[in-house]
C-alpha cells in the first residue's frame, strides 16, 4: 500500500518538482498538493526565520488533514541588507505577491551600492512533519548578486535581477530544469528525499 504525503503548496511546479524527485528514490510515496485534499484556511507567515514559517505551515497541514506533510519556506536575503527582504520576500513592498513592486523597490533600495557588495542568496527551508510528531527541518541556499536591471522571463520573483554564482545569466534566464538542478528549492528537496525514506520508509 502506498503512503500518500502531502506537500503543503498550491504551486503545481513545486508539487511536480517533489514528485519527480520522489518517485524513483522513494517508490511507493504518493505526493499530494493542496489542491487534492479538503480546503482548509492556511494561517499567515508569523515565523521569524524561513525553518520557522516551514515548519508552521507543516504542523498546519498535519493537523487538518492527518498525512504526513512537507512545506517549504523561502525568500532572498541580500547581505547589504542585513539579510532582508528575508522572510518577507513576498510582501516587500506592502502588497503580498507583487513581484514587480517588490523587484523594484529592491532596486531602488540597492541603487548606490557598490557592485562588490551585492551578494544575495535565495533561501529555502523544508520542513517535513508526520501525524506521530516526527518533525525535521532541513535549509539550503543558492548564493549569487542582485543585478541593477531585470533580465530574462522566466521564473518568478526577484529571479530577473538574480545572478547566481558561477554564472552570468539571470535565473530568470535560466530554463526550469537548469534553474532546478541548482536551485535553493531544488537543493533542500533533494536534501529532504533520504529523511523522507527514512521517516516514511520505516512506517
Ligand atoms: P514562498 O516560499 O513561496 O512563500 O516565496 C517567498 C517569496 O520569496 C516569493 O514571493 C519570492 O518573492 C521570493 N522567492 C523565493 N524563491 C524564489 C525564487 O526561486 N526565485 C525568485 N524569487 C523567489
Amino acid at each position: 500500500m502506498s503512503t500518500r504525503l502531502l506537500l503543503a503548496t498550491r504551486n503545481p511546479g513545486k508539487l511536480a518538482e517533489l514528485q519527480r524527485l520522489l518517485a524513483t528514490a522513494v517508490p511507493g510515496v504518493d505526493v499530494v498538493g493542496l489542491r487534492d485534499v479538503e480546503e482548509y484556511p492556511e494561517a499567515p507567515e508569523t515565523g521569524a526565520t524561513f525553518a520557522d514559517n516551514a515548519l508552521l505551515k507543516a504542523r498546519e497541514a498535519v493537523r487538518h488533514t492527518g498525512l504526513p506533510a512537507v512545506a517549504d519556506d523561502s525568500g532572498l536575503s541580500v547581505d547589504a541588507l542585513n539579510g532582508m527582504p528575508g522572510v518577507l520576500s513576498a510582501r516587500w513592498s506592502g502588497r503580498h505577491g507583487d513581484d514587480d513592486a517588490n523587484t523594484a523597490l529592491l532596486l531602488g533600495q540597492l541603487a548606490d551600492v557598490p557592485d562588490e557588495r551585492r551578494g544575495a542568496a535565495f533561501v529555502c527551508a523544508a520542513a517535513l512533519v508526520t501525524p506521530d510528531g516526527i518533525e525535521r527541518v532541513l535549509e539550503r541556499e543558492w548564493r549569487g548578486r542582485v543585478v541593477r536591471e531585470k533580465r530574462g522571463s522566466n521564473g518568478f520573483g526577484y529571479d530577473p535581477v538574480f545572478v547566481p554564482e558561477g554564472l552570468e545569466l539571470t535565473s530568470a534566464e535560466l530554463s526550469a530544469a537548469e534553474k532546478d538542478a541548482r536551485s535553493h528549492r531544488g537543493q533542500a528537496f533533494a536534501a529532504l528525499v533520504p529523511v523522507l525514506a527514512e521517516v516514511l520508509g520505516a512506517r
